[in-house]
């Protein structure tokens, strides 16, 4: 179903396709061996290929090659044995060779799709048009000096891939699905780490809008959107603007826009180039990339399991509720925290784990653990909560030697304090009473001091068993076996 927006001359149909441009995930960049960190000092990450010196020549990456064929496998898409590499010739100051090496009609990954959710009972699929290698611009610096503009090369020359889509997007709640899972798929392959803030996961949004079936509108294209939310507003923003104009008789212009966070609007920046304007033609320092078959298989073989694949495992063999594998899922880190756990919990039993197993680990993880990392500001990578102590705590959960109830304790220890689980609960004396005598004697003392109470219950309030029981857990510390204490506590008021 597609959302439409409604307004008084009937319905529109809002279509959108995305362009993302995403950082490879590589040492160094896609035609030099100038390292990629992000942060360091301007134009310390630069080698003469990337500041365009003369005679330098392009040597091509052959790990962000294979990058881009792991990214393209993982949209399902199919990888072309040939592909050719282009000068986009335009001129900028960040850009100092006055092109940019892009794939542009024989790009390196073709036709692909991703699947996204959104209802449990709605999943659409999104056409993917390409993908293409490309190398980033440099970044002009405006505000350190009022009349002077800075650069800073170090981005220059970064290995992108450039993911096209279908115009197969309905809606804003479609476009920010679909960049939530492009991002969950190439942070698990780990091509790209998907950071939007650093910028390197950034989407130019392609808008236009229709009465539904009319062929395509004529669409704004909005540059370089680098958050969630600005995507859902450029979109939301931009279909009332296009409506509006289409409604009082005029009509949309293809251009370029740029969309101001400040403001939340949409504004013209220049009309969009034509690729003509780009002068592509094929870059003379470069052959063309041609792929084995082999290698593409090698890649293919080691791809890992994508989020759809371990969320379907995590439900059909692990019994999770979708709601809980899906939070689970949504980031590698929790689903590596998790599995990692869940195996730590199954080697002490030495088996293969149980639903039980499993429920409960996620259980520990999305509350007590997830409540932990907010509060903390750790990371699952740096907390000192680590996946085999986690699976220990649930260890003595399940196998009585602490009640729930003291485990909660236990795992606030655990925040501060070395040692394994069950060194704090021997450290602290937290260790369960199930001894049926010692029990019955806080239980006799109890009725002792209760006698009014008992009494009454006797005569039929009922409901003060539930009083008792709270009085012996008190008077136990919270560490009598609380099925004991109610057997038992059956057992002495009868
Ligand atoms: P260009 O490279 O000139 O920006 P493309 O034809 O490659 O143009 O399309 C770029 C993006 O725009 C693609 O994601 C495509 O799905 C989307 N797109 C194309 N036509 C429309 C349209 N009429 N409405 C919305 N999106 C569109
Ligand atoms: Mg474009």
């Amino acid at each position: 179903m597609s959302t439409l927006y409604q307004s008084h001359t009937g319905f529109w149909e809002v279509v959108i396709g995305l362009e993302v441009h995403a950082q490879i995930v590589s040492q160094s960049k896609l035609f030099s061996s100038a390292p990629t960190q992000f942060g360091a000092e301007p134009n310390t990450q630069v080698s003469f290929v990337d500041a365009a010196f003369p005679g330098m020549l392009p040597v091509l990456n052959s790990f962000c090659v294979d990058q881009a064929i792991k990214t393209g496998l993982g949209l399902n898409a199919c990888i072309n044995p040939v592909s050719i590499f282009e000068r986009k010739n335009y001129f900028y100051p960040d850009l100092p060779s006055g092109y940019q090496i892009s794939q542009y009609q024989y790009p390196i990954v073709g036709e692909g799709w991703l699947d996204i959710e959104l209802t449990p009972e709605e999943v659409r699929r999104i056409g993917i048009e390409r993908l293409h290698l490309e190398q980033d611009a440099g970044k002009s610096i405006h505000d350190i000096s009022p009349n002077k503009t800075y650069i800073d090369l170090n981005r220059a020359g970064i290995g992108l891939m450039e993911i096209v889509t279908k115009p197969d997007m309905r809606s804003s709640v479609e476009a920010v699905a679909f960049l939530k899972k492009l991002r969950m798929i190439l942070r698990y392959l780990e091509t790209c780490d998907g950071n939007m803030e650093e910028g390197s996961l950034r989407a130019d949004v392609n808008i236009s809008v229709r009465h539904p079936g009319e062929p395509l509108g004529v669409r704004a294209e909005i540059k370089n959107v680098n958050s969630m939310r600005f995507v859902d507003q450029a979109i939301i923003f931009e279909t009332k603007r296009q409506v509006d104009l289409l409604e009082m008789g005029n009509s949309v212009v293809q251009e370029t826009r740029l969309f101001d966070a400040n403001t939340g609007e949409t504004r013209s920046m220049r009309n969009k180039e034509d690729a003509q304007d780009y002068r592509y033609f094929p870059d003379p320092d470069l052959l063309p990339l041609r792929l084995k078959n082999d290698r593409i298989e090698r890649i293919r073989i080691a791809l890992p399991e994508l989020p759809d694949a371990k969320k379907a495992r995590f439900i059909e063999t692990l019994g999770l509720s979708p709601y809980n594998a899906d939070l689970i899922v949504s980031e590698p880190e929790y689903a590596v925290y998790y599995e990692t756990s869940l195996k730590a919990l199954g080697a002490y039993t030495n088996t293969y784990p149980t639903p039980q197993d499993a429920k409960v680990i996620a259980n520990w993880f999305l509350g007590d653990f997830f409540a932990h990392l907010n509060r903390t500001g750790f990371s699952v990578e740096n907390t000192p909560i680590t996946p085999s102590r986690l699976a220990g705590l649930a260890r003595l959960v399940l196998t009585n030697v602490i009640s729930g109830r003291i485990a909660k304790d236990v795992f606030s220890f655990m925040e501060t304090e070395e040692g394994s689980p069950e060194d704090i609960v021997a450290r602290h004396g937290l260790k369960q009473v199930t001894d049926i005598s010692a029990i019955e004697h806080i239980i006799r003392d109890v009725l002792a001091k209760e006698t009014e109470h008992v009494t009454a219950y006797k005569a039929g309030k009922d409901k003060l068993f539930g009083y008792f029981v709270g009085q012996v857990m008190k008077a136990s510390q919270g560490k009598a076996n609380p099925q004991t204490v109610n057997d038992l506590l059956k057992k002495l008021l009868e």
